[in-house]
């Protein structure tokens, strides 16, 4: 096995037996990058110089006979809207493409003291509107399993350059779905924790009641060990939760016994690749075989998602991105006066789709209409929520795919926005009640793409979750390989 293509917890061994240099590591993964990102794209910055210092630091570190974390001299990759002190983070935006912030996230800040070896910043949907990165202000990140494809999106680039061996594992947001559903069509494991979970100080903000940081990962394991390091209260982010974070490597228990699994109707809905239903329904017959019982139920709400999804969502983004004026950072068109000077830096600096969010958005929330679309939407959001708790009164966890098809070619969906949108019709609802949900691999189409399966939880249950996913992967065998790693 080639060094790139071990996961965290294999690394850490070698490392900690000092069969291994971090230094050696990071010169892998960049050799990785440099032989395959150029077909991939995956990654807006490379930092590799930078890289290599951190890597000599934890190297000395194990020299000195002082004891490692689980992530420590590790390379990873961010995603590009997670804020980086002195490097670059631009949410693949033209208004932000020279920003270099003058601090780290959360997140990033605990990583560092964990020792992660930062390689790089990855693609996305501009300010992570999408599910394909084709939004991107720069290029489209390509999937690794078919090049003519979408990585899926807004979290492309942090899904694609693990998939592609090119990060040992990465951290994506998640909106609707931008973790999930990227991850399923790359074929890693992608989670989104519950809200509140994860601190969001630092990330640069899109739809704050919706947003959250979570991982991308090779395996089940790995998500836990990054799970492990970026949960917990920050006092910088007040819609961070005060609950005690418990070690998730716990939950990873091979045993499904008893488990409760509802699986819902609404989610397969009309138009779902057939592929994709049966590969979800056969690894729910897998777990029941474990020893888990399911059954059916109902989400009688999950219709009304995606309509109130497509108000909150752009009502907060068009609030959020009112910052962007030309003013204190970011692109500046210049004008005569300063309402010129607005009207050029942000009909240059923005691209089509957030403009469409923002006057979406804008319109939602003006007087005369605000009843109308966003109070509404928020009553729906409740229902939706309501579903939810009810389900979870008599099922441990619900399971559904992640996507309703594999992943598709470059520019198919792009004439329709709502064709696009209709991607993330599971993982939407999701977002709205605020609960964690997991994408693991769980079968490939004939022509060779992954699948993703969906499994949700209620609040603060990301346990439950590693555990199926973990007892899932023992038992499976879905991680087979990109043709790219041919290269
Ligand atoms: N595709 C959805 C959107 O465009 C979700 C994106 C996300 O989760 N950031 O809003």
């Amino acid at each position: 096995m080639k060094l790139f293509e071990l996961t965290s917890h294999q690394i850490h061994e070698l490392l900690s037996e000092k069969k291994l240099s971090s230094v050696e590591l990071t010169q892998a993964l960049l050799e990785r990058v440099q032989a395959v990102d150029g077909n991939v794209q995956g990654y807006v910055t490379v930092t590799g110089e930078a890289a290599l210092k951190q890597a000599q630091a934890v190297d000395e570190k194990i020299a000195r006979g002082e004891k490692i974390g689980p992530l420590a001299g590790i390379p990873m990759a961010i995603k590009d809207n997670i804020c980086t002190d002195g490097i670059k983070t631009t949410c693949s935006s033209k208004i932000l493409a020279e920003f270099v912030p003058p601090y780290n996230a959360t997140v990033m800040h605990k990583l560092y003291n964990a020792g992660g070896i930062l390689l790089g910043k990855t693609n996305m949907d501009e300010f992570a509107m999408g599910s394909s990165t084709e939004n991107s202000a720069f290029f489209t990140t390509r999937n690794p399993w078919d090049l003519e494809r979408v990585p899926g999106g807004s979290s492309g680039g942090s899904a694609a350059v693990v998939a592609a061996d090119e990060a040992i594992w990465s951290l994506g947001s998640d909106t609707g779905g931008s973790i999930r559903q990227p991850a399923a069509y790359c074929g890693v494991v992608g989670l989104k924790p519950t809200y509140g979970r994860v601190s969001r100080y630092g990330l640069i903000a899109y739809a704050s009641s919706l947003d959250q940081i979570g991982p991308l990962t090779k395996d089940v394991t790995d998500c836990a060990l990054v799970l492990n390091a970026i949960s917990g209260r920050d006092p910088k982010d007040s819609t961070s939760v005060d609950i005690q974070v418990p070690d998730y490597t716990q939950a990873l228990v091979n045993d499904v016994k008893g488990l409760k699994i509802g699986v819902p109707q609404e989610y397969f809905v009309a138009g779902m690749d057939e592929e994709v239903r049966l590969a979800v329904m056969q690894a729910v017959n897998l777990l029941v075989q474990l020893g888990a019982v399911a059954d059916e139920v109902s989400l009688p709400h999950t219709d009304y998602a995606m309509p109130a999804y497509y108000v909150i969502a752009p009502a907060e983004a068009s609030s959020n991105l009112a910052r962007y004026d030309g003013v204190s950072y970011g692109y500046r068109g210049e004008g005569d006066d300063i309402v010129a000077m607005y009207k050029r830096t942000r009909s240059e600096g923005f691209g089509e789709e957030v403009k469409r969010r923002i006057m979406l958005g804008t319109y939602a929330l003006s007087s005369g209409y605000y009843d109308a679309y966003y109070l509404k939407a928020l009553k729906v959001r409740t229902l939706i929520k309501q579903d939810y708790d009810r389900a979870f009164e008599q099922f441990d966890v619900l399971i559904t795919p992640t996507a309703p098809s594999p992943a598709f070619k470059i520019g198919e969906k792009s004439a329709d926005p709502i064709e696009l949108y209709l991607q993330d019709v599971c993982t939407i609802p999701i977002n709205l009640a605020g609960i964690p949900a997991i994408s693991i691999p769980c079968g490939h189409t004939q022509a060779g793409l992954p699948i993703g399966l969906q499994i949700i939880g209620k609040a603060f249950s990301e346990e439950t979750l590693l555990r199926v996913a973990y007892a899932f992967e023992q038992n499976t065998n879905f991680r087979l390989k990109p043709a790219l790693k041919g290269v």
